[in-house]
């Protein structure tokens, strides 16, 4: 509870639905603050997001195509941002908080590597095969949050962007991370193994003992993938990667198009598509909206502690989800498994294990402030330090390790 006593929650918070998450129902944060004076709780968290260093950081991340190969393709700053857009309207639509959802969605892939899911595994891989498990014990103190990480148990980007968050972000002269809510971290935690679970405690319970996060936390989510499927269509098509007659052999999409070619005969292709892929954003929203809607009146939920208990709530109706379901096949197939998109994953994936394994060899390589006294999370340290590059600081550090020409 954050709310003073005798003080009326804001006038976004009182037009809520009744299994929304308030300010006033709030688990609160992990240290003590002061309410902000002008805003709610979940606004100060959004607002200490936008603030923070790894946010800016996801302007030079990888979506899908690497940051150098085009000014307009998404980087995950952009994607970011259209999961947020999303997300609200999604919020405001279900009467839930819109703060929350925002805040939830603008930090979700604040952990994500350079080089996008490549690098991810890549740095999975090389966490796994050097630090198989965990040396160490943990204390008492270390429990409880995603600011002490044993050096085992490999690399989670949705647990990294909870450990940014928590621990990373040196910002607050009284606490490390941004100190944002419960609720907040609840979300940013959308997947995490038993084994981390276990060691996080209450934030990560639900991985233990089953349940669900609030409704903000499940829009978020769906958010995330509305925008992704969509906009990686547009930049597939944008690089020459997918044809146009490609993916209009595939319902949805080609559904929508015919549409809009009906609708307008002879448009541009460039406004075709744009088109087309506003209105699918705008039928899986509406989708959205209509069968969560549904879902919770199904369920008879009265509040939070039913949403919790119930399956999740928020979610596409059967016809959309399979139409949906053949779309992602497709772009797996045809875009992310592409020639040209793997020869770049796989040559993203070979400098950030080169890079491990250099300073894995030779911590003494890395900036002082990353370096650890023998078997005190070096490892650890190292994985955070590279999750925190973006492409291109990956890219030339690589080349300064590594380069003759430039030696
Ligand atoms: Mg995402």
């Amino acid at each position: 509870m954050i709310l003073r006593a005798g003080e009326a929650p804001d006038a976004h918070e009182a037009r809520l639905a009744p299994y929304a998450n308030t300010v006033a129902t709030s688990r609160g944060r992990r240290y003590a603050e002061p309410a902000p004076r002008d805003r709610s709780d979940y606004q100060r968290d959004r607002d200490r997001i936008i603030h923070c260093s790894a946010f800016r950081r996801l302007e030079y991340k990888t979506q899908v195509f690497l940051n150098h190969e085009g000014d307009l393709f998404r980087t995950r700053l952009t994607h970011s941002l259209e999961v947020a857009q999303i997300a609200r309207s999604i919020a405001r639509a279900l009467r839930l908080n819109e703060d929350l959802t925002e805040a939830i969605a603008l930090a979700h892939d604040l952990g994500h590597t350079p080089f996008g899911h490549a690098g991810q595994d890549a740095l999975n891989a090389c966490m796994r095969t050097r630090a198989p498990q965990d040396p160490r014990p943990r204390s008492a103190d270390e429990e409880g949050a995603a600011g002490s990480m044993p050096d085992g148990g490999g690399f989670e980007h949705n647990l990294q962007s909870l450990r940014v968050v928590d621990k990373l972000e040196e910002r607050y002269a009284a606490f490390d991370g941004l100190n944002l809510t419960f609720e907040t971290r609840e979300g940013i935690l959308k997947h995490c193994s038993r084994r981390h679970a276990a060691r996080l405690g209450e934030v990560a319970a639900r991985f233990l003992h089953g349940g669900q996060p609030g409704l903000e936390a499940q829009v978020a989510n769906l958010a995330d993938e509305i925008a992704y499927n969509n906009h990686d269509i547009d930049d597939g098509l944008r690089s020459g990667l997918l044809q146009l007659d490609q993916i209009e052999a595939i319902d949805f999409f080609g559904g929508h198009l015919h549409a809009v070619r009906a609708a307008y005969p002879g448009l541009a292709t460039k406004r075709l598509v744009a088109e087309t892929i506003r209105r699918m954003i705008s039928t899986l929203i509406a989708d959205l909206v209509a069968q969560t809607q549904a879902n919770i009146e199904a369920a008879g939920v009265q509040g939070l502690a039913d949403v919790r208990a119930s399956a999740p709530l928020v979610g596409f109706s059967a016809p959309v989800r399979e139409q949906l379901t053949r779309l992602q096949q497709f772009l797996r197939l045809a875009l992310y498994r592409h020639p040209q998109v793997l020869r770049s994953t796989t040559k993203a994936a070979r400098v950030l294990r080169e890079l491990f394994n250099a300073y894995a060899d030779e911590p003494r390589l890395l900036p002082s402030d990353h370096q650890r006294p023998k078997d005190m999370g070096q490892l650890r340290a190292i994985a955070d330090y590279i999750a925190g590059m973006t492409d291109r600081y990956a890219i030339r550090e690589h080349r300064k390790l590594f380069s003759v020409q430039d030696w």
